[in-house]
């Protein structure tokens, strides 16, 4: 017997729909690609959606179609999103960060027919857009003031292009399982592979990250997602937002410490999003200058793992709460995140660190296990580690074009490609990607630790573990770091800090200082580029 209740898919644009009923007037600020501050608001987010929409099918774009950005996080891309979703289209997040060449490989992959681009990235367009033969048109997110002079001959600029709709439109009636969005994941090893998220998943995802145990955001919050849009979703918050009424603040093109300070500040941010990279140059900034964050209250911080030290910064320093978090791009991307349950809710100081080192529990709508080669099952004990596997609604089923099969089962599990353990309240904790751990002696060594010990020393601003080949224990850790300006601590003094802390074997055979470390164009530490510039290493233990 079915149940007798109404059919109201699950569609995008009813967030959009929603916060601008409810919340019309909340205000989206941006700092603006051209440079000032711009204002607009939910209601008007929405007309432009409507026009954007009523515009792409009016020029013969039909649902299906995939319809690319290349874009900070502005007012502007979250409004050709919603316009592109709202005609049927599949907003497909472009990283320019990538190399131009992977940007068009990516392209002809999705075989992208239009792309929306802001002032920055033109000059990458320029370059490729001769190599993606499915692309129509490109709508330079500016206006017409602000165009440059651009060797395309298909450009126009995005003020320009909506001049003529009313936004006299109406949302495709879809269903809820049609694609919505689409990102690849940056594949640090093979091409790229394309996740296809439908509007469904993104409503679910929405709903399940803005749960008071999980992001926990209220249309009383301001938000401010520094993570981009380009990089899994803006982790759901150009979504999550909407459906509860946040101010939102985009940060554009300037994620410097000075300048994020600057809108925390003067825009109230209460909410903020971001990997550890960002949040160490905000940290710096306040160092340096002095500043505190009076109005912030939460940062969600992962994409890599959060620094114990970090953690406590802001905490101890700053009275932020940290909630560290772990997900994937075929997640939509959340998966964990590490908030505080009646078992841990009590606990302080260094103890209360140890659970927020951890990635988390899963929020409703994620599951996960961890298990063996085998594919047996294993214990929930906060140690036995192994590989972690994890479904849901807003978990892929597959990839598109049907690339990494290997990677789902037929009981709906996705291979994540982490190594990870639970303990007994819940708490997973990763200990490192299958391909990055360091197997020594036939054990592995896990390289989060190490480098979450390092960055602990007051000397050390970044550090990355990597295994070098050793001629009796198969593999040994080297620890490669970039020191805080001005200080150059000693190998002795590195491993002395360490010393005690972790098993005794673990300790790195070799400490060596560098002035950059490699990251990939999602922030994390690039482990293929370092392993490549040592793979020649000679440990002193060898
Ligand atoms: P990409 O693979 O394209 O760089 P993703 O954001 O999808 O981008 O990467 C997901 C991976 O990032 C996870 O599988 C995991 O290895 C790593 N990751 C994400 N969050 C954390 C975290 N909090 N701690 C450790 N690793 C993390």
């Amino acid at each position: 017997m079915n149940g007798l209740m109404q059919d109201w898919p699950l569609l995008c644009h009813k967030l959009l729909d929603h916060a601008a009923i409810q919340h019309g007037h909340r205000e989206v600020v941006s700092r603006s690609v051209e440079g000032p501050i711009m204002r607009t608001t939910y209601a008007e987010i929405r007309q432009k959606a409507l026009k954007i929409a009523q515009k792409l099918q009016r020029e013969g774009y039909k649902p299906g179609d995939r319809v690319a950005t290349l874009a900070w996080n502005t007012a502007r891309h979250l409004e050709s999103w919603y316009g592109i979703m709202g005609m049927g289209g599949v907003y497909h997040t472009l990283n320019p960060r990538l190399f131009p060449d992977q940007i068009a490989w990516i392209m002809n992959h999705a075989e992208d027919k239009a792309l929306f681009v802001d002032l920055t990235f033109l000059p990458i367009v320029e370059k490729i857009a001769d190599k993606v033969p499915s692309l129509k048109q490109v709508i330079v997110l500016t206006d017409a003031a602000h165009m440059p002079k651009t060797s395309l001959t298909n450009a126009v600029a995005y003020e320009e292009w909506l001049a003529d709709a009313d936004g006299d439109f109406r949302w495709l009636a879809l269903d809820e399982n049609a694609a919505a969005g689409m990102c690849y994941t940056s594949g640090t090893t093979g091409d790229p592979k394309g996740v296809l998220y439908s509007h469904r998943s993104n409503v679910l995802h929405a709903m399940i990250a803005a749960l008071p145990d999980a992001m926990g955001v209220s249309s009383r919050d301001v938000i401010l997602p520094v993570v981009p849009m380009f990089h899994a979703n803006a982790w759901g918050l150009a979504q999550s937002s909407p459906m509860v009424g946040a101010k939102l603040v985009m940060p554009g093109a300037k994620l410097d410490g000075a300048s994020i300070y600057e809108l925390l500040n003067t825009e109230k941010v209460t909410f903020t999003a971001a990997v550890p990279t960002v949040w160490l140059m905000l940290l710096q900034f306040l160092e340096e200058t002095g500043n505190k964050l009076p109005y912030l209250k939460k940062v969600v911080i992962g994409g890599s793992a959060c620094p114990r030290a970090m953690t406590k910064k802001f905490q101890d320093a700053y009275g932020v709460e940290v909630i560290h978090a772990w997900g994937m791009t075929e997640m939509s991307p959340l998966g964990t995140l590490g908030t505080m349950k009646p078992e841990t809710a009590d606990l302080t100081g260094e103890a209360r660190l140890d659970v927020q080192q951890k990635q988390g529990y899963t929020p409703f709508g994620v599951e996960m296990k961890v298990t063996d080669d085998e594919n047996r099952e294993l214990p929930w004990d906060g140690k036995t580690f192994g590989r972690l596997k994890v479904r849901g609604p807003a978990v892929a089923s597959s990839y598109y074009g049907g690339a990494g099969k290997e990677q789902f089962d037929a009981d709906g599990w996705f291979d994540t490609g982490d190594v990870a353990h639970i303990d007994e309240n819940g708490y997973m904790e990763i200990t490192d990607r299958a391909k990055d751990v360091i197997k020594s002696g036939g054990e592995w060594i896990s390289t989060i630790a190490l480098e979450n010990l390092a960055v602990g020393h007051p000397d050390v601003a970044e550090a990355a573990a990597i295994g070098i080949a050793h001629p009796k224990w198969d593999e040994r850790p080297l620890l490669v770091v970039v020191p805080k300006a001005g200080k150059s601590p000693t190998k002795d003094e590195l491993l002395g800090f360490m010393q005690g802390k972790i098993a005794k074997w673990w300790l790195p055979d070799d400490v060596v200082l560098v002035k950059e470390i490699p990251h990939t164009a999602t922030g994390k530490i690039q482990k293929t580029t370092l392993r490549d510039t040592f793979k020649d290493y000679k440990l002193p233990t060898a």
